[in-house]
């Protein structure tokens, strides 16, 4: 499925780096732009849904961004954040 999405930042074209959500670690859905080392959660980049797909809805207060997570952890290693993503990953039992 193809997927398009653009660094906020850069403007690069990051749709191929689509990651699922994995809700048991705290990480949204969302992109990841090489270039600027930032994470891009989904809700941060225009997407035109395919029509089988619904965005799930999170009641969000304006100026509360759902992405925070995705700044903070990585799940790359090398990158930043990738520490931490490991110290939650391992304590919810995954290595
Ligand atoms: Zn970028």
């Amino acid at each position: 499925m193809a997927r398009t999405a653009s660094c906020p930042k850069c403007d690069a074209e990051i749709g191929d780096t689509y990651e699922g959500a994995d809700w048991s670690v705290g990480i949204s859905a969302g992109y990841y732009c090489d270039a600027c080392d930032l994470g891009v959660a989904e809700h941060e980049v225009g997407i035109d849904y395919p029509d089988d797909h619904t965005p799930i809805s999170f009641a969000t207060e304006p100026g509360e961004s759902r992405g925070t997570e995705m700044r903070k952890l990585s799940g790359r290693a090398g990158h930043p954040g990738w520490e931490e993503f490991c110290r939650i990953a391992k304590s919810w039992g995954y290595d």
